[in-house]
């Protein structure tokens, strides 16, 4: 027997988890949308696309074909099946703050049972934002899109085309195991990935508080006054990676740590790869012209030796790279090493968190984009009017509800998935799979 077909995750023990734990299905059950009289209730319609995302699914036409089974129905709490057409409709117009308050209510209980403790950096919690874009497309567009020209060949001959797209802005914890996102915020036609940033921030100190974590690391897109101003108003502490963006500090950096030697230098060997590492560090030079806080800023040039395959041969290869950071960390606290650390933490997130929902999560799929299946209200005329298109944050919401209860219940919660060390995709396949092994009298708890 090979090992991973002997150990097995259900349903039963998935929800119960989140039920005792989250009190996940009393949350759902305080969901609205906007249809009239829906014969299938928000909650059931939120439990389906949540397990839909548990599962993996890839779309809502396969979640409906799953719908057909009774274990499912009874699980979403529903009396029958339904399909895409009911997911639409209600998704649509569904009540998106309602499910904000759901990942928040998740998020401020993982801190309260220690789950974002682990990986602490002296005592601190970090997070990290960073930038995604959700879908692109020639022809489907709706009233939130935004618009850029793209240069491509049609028949042979280069044409300019408009090209139509959503991008949001997530800030995600990065130093433990599990990793949340504590909320997204979607680019609003015509404005820049900072402003969406600097309301994405605001808006994490309002529901979340101000020491909900300590530590922020940003892209060199994000280092402008105002998201300085913010931090310091709140109380994070920045690390923001440095580029040419700002040239004058970029250039007074270089300048200055050309004329010394390196302040350290160690030997940094993981998985596989060598890194030879020098560190710079100044306390203080000026943010900007407009700006002349003094900010603290670190250096790192590293040569990282890693074997590679060449004709059939293993062979070390040599690259060299460059890293400058800004930083309101205390160098009496956290040394430049650390800085380093933490901001290749954020160099690994944009990798990896992102990449991970896109790979494994159908994250970047498009539901609901420039959908019209969805009610309408009575306007200022008398005639009827669709109700804007909530569908893709709603469903984005959903999905990261989705990604971080998995890993909540795989890393915190599973014996199991330790023991044998099982992927986060078995056990998805392996909750499915326990739907259709379980009594079809069973019925779904609701509170237990
Ligand atoms: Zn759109």
């Amino acid at each position: 027997m090979r090992r991973q077909d002997n150990p097995t995750h259900e349903i039963p023990s998935f929800a119960r988890y989140l039920n005792q734990v989250f009190g996940f299905r009393a949350a759902a059950g305080q969901l609205t949308d906007a249809r009239q009289d829906p014969d299938i209730s928000p909650q059931s319609v939120f439990l389906a696309a949540f397990y839909g995302f548990v599962f993996r699914l890839p779309s809502f036409q396969q979640l409906e074909s799953d719908l057909a089974q009774p274990q499912l129905q009874r699980w979403v709490g529903s009396e029958r099946g339904f399909g895409d057409d009911v997911l639409r409709y209600s998704l649509c117009g569904f009540d998106v703050s309602g499910l904000e308050q759901v990942l928040v209510q998740v998020n401020r209980t993982l801190k309260r049972g220690k789950a974002l403790d682990e990986g602490r950096v002296q005592g601190r919690i970090v997070a990290a934002l960073d930038g995604v874009e959700v879908l692109s497309s020639y022809s489907r567009c709706c009233d939130s899109c935004l618009e850029r020209r793209v240069s491509c060949r049609k028949g042979g001959v280069k044409v300019e085309q408009v090209q139509y797209y959503h991008r949001a802005v997530g800030c995600q914890i990065v130093n433990s195991p599990v990793k949340p996102f504590l909320a997204i915020e979607w680019l609003q036609p015509g404005e820049g990935e900072e402003t969406a940033a600097l309301r994405l921030l605001n808006r994490i100190g309002d529901l979340y508080g101000s020491r909900f974590f300590d530590i922020l690391l940003l892209d060199a897109l994000y280092a402008q006054a105002p998201v300085l101003q913010l931090a310091e108003q709140i109380g994070w502490d920045l690390v923001i990676s440095l580029k040419q963006n700002l040239p004058d500090l970029y250039r007074s950096a270089i300048r200055l740590f050309a004329r010394r030697e390196p302040d350290s230098s160690f030997t940094d060997k993981h998985d596989g790869k060598t890194y030879e590492v020098h560190l710079w560090d100044t306390p203080g030079l000026p943010f900007s012209g407009d700006d002349p806080r003094p900010v603290r800023v670190v250096r790192s040039e590293e040569t990282l030796t890693e074997n590679h395959y060449r004709q059939r041969r293993l062979q070390p290869e040599t690259t060299s790279h460059e890293w400058l950071w800004i930083t309101t960390l205390d160098s009496s606290v956290f040394s430049a090493k650390q800085v380093r650390q933490l901001g290749h933490d954020r160099w690994k997130l944009e990798n990896n968190g992102w990449n991970d929902l896109t790979q494994n999560w159908a994250f970047k799929h498009g539901y609901l984009h420039a959908c019209r299946h969805r009610p309408s209200t009575r306007s200022a005329d008398g005639g009827r009017q669709l109700i804007p298109n909530r569908g893709l944050p709603a469903v984005t919401l959903i999905l990261l509800l989705a990604f971080t209860l998995c890993a909540a219940f795989t890393l915190r919660h599973s014996k199991l998935f330790r023991r044998y060390r099982l992927t986060a995709l078995t056990v998805a396949h392996q909750l499915r799979r326990s739907l259709s092994k379980l009594p079809p009298t069973i019925r779904a708890p609701d509170s237990s």
